[in-house]
Protein backbone atom coordinates (compact mmCIF):
# COMPACT_ATOMS: atom_id res chain seq x y z
CA UNK A 1 0.00 0.00 0.00
CA UNK A 2 1.76 3.74 -0.91
CA UNK A 3 1.25 6.37 0.33
CA UNK A 4 -1.09 8.91 -0.12
CA UNK A 5 -0.18 12.25 -2.23
CA UNK A 6 -1.60 15.67 -1.11
CA UNK A 7 -1.72 18.30 -3.07
CA UNK A 8 -2.78 21.28 -0.83
CA UNK A 9 -3.55 25.35 -2.14
CA UNK A 10 -5.67 28.36 -0.85
CA UNK A 11 -8.79 29.50 -2.55
CA UNK A 12 -11.43 31.89 -1.85
CA UNK A 13 -10.00 34.10 0.57
CA UNK A 14 -8.58 32.40 3.21
CA UNK A 15 -9.79 28.75 2.25
CA UNK A 16 -7.40 25.97 2.36
CA UNK A 17 -7.85 22.71 0.07
CA UNK A 18 -6.32 19.71 0.07
CA UNK A 19 -6.51 16.90 -2.73
CA UNK A 20 -5.35 13.19 -1.74
CA UNK A 21 -4.69 10.93 -4.34
CA UNK A 22 -3.80 7.08 -3.85
CA UNK A 23 -1.83 5.77 -6.66
CA UNK A 24 -2.88 2.19 -6.17
CA UNK A 25 -6.76 2.74 -6.76
CA UNK A 26 -6.52 6.25 -8.66
CA UNK A 27 -9.15 7.52 -6.21
CA UNK A 28 -8.92 11.37 -5.59
CA UNK A 29 -10.43 12.90 -3.02
CA UNK A 30 -10.66 16.75 -2.37
CA UNK A 31 -11.61 17.27 1.28
CA UNK A 32 -14.88 19.87 0.96
CA UNK A 33 -15.27 21.91 -2.28
CA UNK A 34 -14.71 25.47 -1.61
CA UNK A 35 -14.21 26.58 -4.91
CA UNK A 36 -14.90 24.70 -7.85
CA UNK A 37 -12.67 26.89 -10.37
CA UNK A 38 -9.77 26.58 -7.92
CA UNK A 39 -10.42 22.97 -7.61
CA UNK A 40 -10.58 21.98 -11.22
CA UNK A 41 -6.89 24.09 -12.04
CA UNK A 42 -5.42 21.70 -8.84
CA UNK A 43 -6.79 18.93 -10.73
CA UNK A 44 -5.35 20.05 -13.79
CA UNK A 45 -1.88 21.07 -12.30
CA UNK A 46 -1.76 17.06 -10.72
CA UNK A 47 -3.61 15.85 -13.69
CA UNK A 48 -5.87 13.83 -10.94
CA UNK A 49 -9.44 12.88 -12.11
CA UNK A 50 -12.23 13.67 -9.36
CA UNK A 51 -13.61 10.55 -7.73
CA UNK A 52 -14.68 11.83 -3.74
CA UNK A 53 -15.75 14.88 -2.11
CA UNK A 54 -15.13 14.19 1.59
CA UNK A 55 -17.51 17.41 3.29
CA UNK A 56 -16.71 18.49 6.82
CA UNK A 57 -20.02 20.56 7.55
CA UNK A 58 -22.67 22.53 5.32
CA UNK A 59 -21.46 26.04 5.15
CA UNK A 60 -20.86 27.45 1.37
CA UNK A 61 -17.44 27.94 1.38
CA UNK A 62 -16.87 23.95 2.01
CA UNK A 63 -19.60 22.91 -0.48
CA UNK A 64 -19.52 25.18 -3.36
CA UNK A 65 -18.33 22.89 -5.52
CA UNK A 66 -20.08 19.81 -4.94
CA UNK A 67 -22.86 20.36 -7.56
CA UNK A 68 -21.07 21.51 -10.72
CA UNK A 69 -18.08 19.06 -9.52
CA UNK A 70 -20.35 16.07 -9.41
CA UNK A 71 -22.17 16.92 -13.11
CA UNK A 72 -18.37 16.69 -14.65
CA UNK A 73 -16.44 13.91 -12.94
CA UNK A 74 -20.12 11.60 -10.97
CA UNK A 75 -17.89 11.34 -8.19
CA UNK A 76 -18.91 10.11 -4.43
CA UNK A 77 -19.82 12.83 -2.30
CA UNK A 78 -19.08 11.65 1.70
CA UNK A 79 -20.40 14.17 4.08
CA UNK A 80 -21.78 14.07 7.88
CA UNK A 81 -24.87 12.07 9.05
CA UNK A 82 -26.27 14.75 11.07
CA UNK A 83 -26.48 17.82 8.36
CA UNK A 84 -26.92 15.37 5.63
CA UNK A 85 -30.05 16.87 4.27
CA UNK A 86 -27.75 20.57 3.69
CA UNK A 87 -24.93 19.12 2.04
CA UNK A 88 -25.74 19.00 -1.89
CA UNK A 89 -25.57 15.80 -3.92
CA UNK A 90 -24.28 14.06 -0.70
CA UNK A 91 -24.50 10.22 -1.91
CA UNK A 92 -23.08 9.02 1.67
CA UNK A 93 -23.40 9.67 5.55
CA UNK A 94 -21.19 8.71 8.06
CA UNK A 95 -21.39 9.78 11.99
CA UNK A 96 -19.19 10.20 14.87
CA UNK A 97 -17.39 6.39 14.99
CA UNK A 98 -18.14 5.02 11.74
CA UNK A 99 -15.65 4.40 8.77
CA UNK A 100 -15.16 3.99 4.77
CA UNK A 101 -12.97 3.28 2.48
CA UNK A 102 -10.70 5.02 0.36
CA UNK A 103 -8.93 2.26 -2.16
CA UNK A 104 -7.09 0.16 0.66
CA UNK A 105 -6.72 2.83 3.60
CA UNK A 106 -9.59 3.13 6.10
CA UNK A 107 -11.04 6.80 6.37
CA UNK A 108 -12.32 7.50 10.03
CA UNK A 109 -15.35 9.65 10.92
CA UNK A 110 -14.97 11.95 14.39
CA UNK A 111 -18.18 13.82 14.99
CA UNK A 112 -17.03 17.11 15.68
CA UNK A 113 -19.93 19.17 16.29
CA UNK A 114 -19.61 22.77 17.64
CA UNK A 115 -19.09 25.18 14.40
CA UNK A 116 -22.18 23.28 13.14
CA UNK A 117 -24.36 20.57 14.64
CA UNK A 118 -23.62 17.81 12.63
CA UNK A 119 -19.51 18.52 11.20
CA UNK A 120 -16.97 15.75 11.57
CA UNK A 121 -13.80 15.59 10.90
CA UNK A 122 -11.99 12.48 8.88
CA UNK A 123 -9.10 10.63 10.17
CA UNK A 124 -6.83 8.09 8.01
CA UNK A 125 -5.01 6.41 10.78
CA UNK A 126 -2.40 4.19 8.36
CA UNK A 127 -1.28 7.56 6.97
CA UNK A 128 -1.14 9.52 10.67
CA UNK A 129 -3.66 12.19 8.58
CA UNK A 130 -6.69 13.98 9.94
CA UNK A 131 -8.86 16.56 8.12
CA UNK A 132 -10.94 19.22 10.57
CA UNK A 133 -12.43 21.61 8.57
CA UNK A 134 -13.48 24.24 10.97
CA UNK A 135 -13.01 22.48 13.75
CA UNK A 136 -9.89 22.93 14.64
CA UNK A 137 -7.68 25.78 12.87
CA UNK A 138 -3.97 25.95 13.28
CA UNK A 139 -3.52 27.94 17.01
CA UNK A 140 -7.17 28.29 16.90
CA UNK A 141 -10.68 26.50 16.36
CA UNK A 142 -14.11 27.48 14.63
CA UNK A 143 -16.83 29.76 16.01
CA UNK A 144 -19.21 27.76 18.10
CA UNK A 145 -22.19 28.94 15.06
CA UNK A 146 -24.99 25.94 15.87
CA UNK A 147 -23.88 24.21 18.87
CA UNK A 148 -22.74 25.14 22.30
CA UNK A 149 -19.10 25.71 23.66
CA UNK A 150 -19.06 22.40 25.98
CA UNK A 151 -19.70 20.66 22.05
CA UNK A 152 -16.75 22.10 20.76
CA UNK A 153 -14.83 21.65 23.68
CA UNK A 154 -15.87 18.03 23.46
CA UNK A 155 -14.98 17.71 19.95
CA UNK A 156 -11.56 19.33 20.47
CA UNK A 157 -10.68 17.00 22.79
CA UNK A 158 -11.50 14.17 20.69
CA UNK A 159 -8.85 15.32 18.08
CA UNK A 160 -6.52 16.03 21.03
CA UNK A 161 -6.46 12.06 21.55
CA UNK A 162 -5.49 11.17 17.92
CA UNK A 163 -1.66 10.61 17.78
CA UNK A 164 0.33 13.26 18.52
CA UNK A 165 2.40 13.50 14.99
CA UNK A 166 -0.94 13.01 13.12
CA UNK A 167 -0.58 15.69 10.51
CA UNK A 168 -3.47 18.33 10.84
CA UNK A 169 -5.26 19.95 7.62
CA UNK A 170 -7.41 22.62 8.57
CA UNK A 171 -10.87 24.21 6.80
CA UNK A 172 -8.96 28.04 6.53
CA UNK A 173 -5.29 29.80 6.92
CA UNK A 174 -6.12 31.76 9.62
CA UNK A 175 -2.87 30.93 11.17
CA UNK A 176 -1.36 34.30 11.41
CA UNK A 177 -4.35 36.48 13.72
CA UNK A 178 -4.92 32.98 15.76
CA UNK A 179 -1.41 33.49 16.87
CA UNK A 180 -1.92 36.92 17.83
CA UNK A 181 -4.51 36.29 19.51
CA UNK A 182 -3.25 32.91 21.34
CA UNK A 183 0.02 35.22 22.58
CA UNK A 184 -2.50 37.53 24.52
CA UNK A 185 -4.01 33.94 26.34
CA UNK A 186 -0.46 32.35 27.04
CA UNK A 187 1.83 34.95 26.68
CA UNK A 188 4.67 32.87 28.43
CA UNK A 189 4.76 29.67 26.05
CA UNK A 190 7.60 30.07 24.85
CA UNK A 191 7.30 27.06 22.18
CA UNK A 192 4.67 29.31 20.81
CA UNK A 193 6.57 32.84 20.96
CA UNK A 194 8.39 30.50 18.89
CA UNK A 195 5.91 29.20 16.07
CA UNK A 196 4.36 32.72 16.20
CA UNK A 197 7.85 33.97 14.69
CA UNK A 198 8.01 31.15 12.07
CA UNK A 199 4.22 32.26 11.26
CA UNK A 200 5.40 35.86 11.23
CA UNK A 201 8.07 35.11 8.83
CA UNK A 202 5.67 32.46 6.58
CA UNK A 203 2.95 34.42 6.21
CA UNK A 204 5.66 37.76 4.77
CA UNK A 205 7.00 35.44 2.32
CA UNK A 206 3.30 34.25 1.05
CA UNK A 207 3.76 30.51 2.21
CA UNK A 208 0.89 28.39 3.88
CA UNK A 209 1.44 27.51 7.74
CA UNK A 210 -0.16 24.58 7.15
CA UNK A 211 -0.49 21.75 7.87
CA UNK A 212 0.14 21.14 11.39
CA UNK A 213 0.41 18.96 13.57
CA UNK A 214 -1.99 17.33 17.04
CA UNK A 215 1.66 17.06 19.31
CA UNK A 216 2.84 21.02 18.21
CA UNK A 217 -1.31 21.94 18.19
CA UNK A 218 -1.63 20.22 22.28
CA UNK A 219 1.95 22.48 23.04
CA UNK A 220 0.77 25.97 21.13
CA UNK A 221 -3.10 25.72 20.94
CA UNK A 222 -4.82 28.15 23.86
CA UNK A 223 -7.95 26.18 22.64
CA UNK A 224 -6.56 23.15 23.87
CA UNK A 225 -4.72 23.80 27.01
CA UNK A 226 -7.51 25.59 28.70
CA UNK A 227 -6.26 23.15 31.59
CA UNK A 228 -2.95 24.60 31.88
CA UNK A 229 -1.52 26.53 34.77
CA UNK A 230 -0.24 29.53 33.31
CA UNK A 231 -3.48 30.29 30.83
CA UNK A 232 -5.64 29.68 33.79
CA UNK A 233 -3.51 32.39 35.84
CA UNK A 234 -3.39 34.47 33.10
CA UNK A 235 -7.09 34.45 32.56
CA UNK A 236 -7.70 34.46 36.50
CA UNK A 237 -9.91 31.45 36.22
CA UNK A 238 -7.70 29.23 38.55
CA UNK A 239 -11.06 27.10 40.01
CA UNK A 240 -13.06 27.21 36.53
CA UNK A 241 -13.82 23.79 34.86
CA UNK A 242 -12.12 23.53 31.87
CA UNK A 243 -15.27 23.82 29.69
CA UNK A 244 -15.55 27.52 31.22
CA UNK A 245 -11.62 28.57 30.47
CA UNK A 246 -12.43 27.05 26.69
CA UNK A 247 -15.38 29.52 26.65
CA UNK A 248 -14.06 32.32 27.92
CA UNK A 249 -10.93 31.95 25.80
CA UNK A 250 -13.78 31.34 22.67
CA UNK A 251 -15.22 34.65 23.41
CA UNK A 252 -12.43 36.64 24.23
CA UNK A 253 -11.40 35.47 20.60
CA UNK A 254 -15.15 36.32 19.05
CA UNK A 255 -14.05 39.66 19.80
CA UNK A 256 -10.47 39.99 19.15
ZN1 LIG B 1 -17.66 26.80 8.39
FE1 LIG C 1 -15.32 27.71 6.59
Amino acid sequence: MSALEVHQFTCRSDNFCVLIHDADSGFTASIDAPEEKAIRQALGDTGWELTHIFCTHHHFDHVEGNANLKAEFDCTIIGPKDEADKIPQIDEAYGHGEHFSFGKHQVEVIGTPGHTLGEVSYHIPDQGMAFTGDTLFALGCGRVFEGTAEMMWQSLQRLAMLPRDTIVYCGHEYTLSNAKFAVTIDPDNQALNTRLNEIIQLRAENKPTLPTSIGLELDTNPFLRPEDKNIRENLGMMEASDTEVFAEIRARKDNF
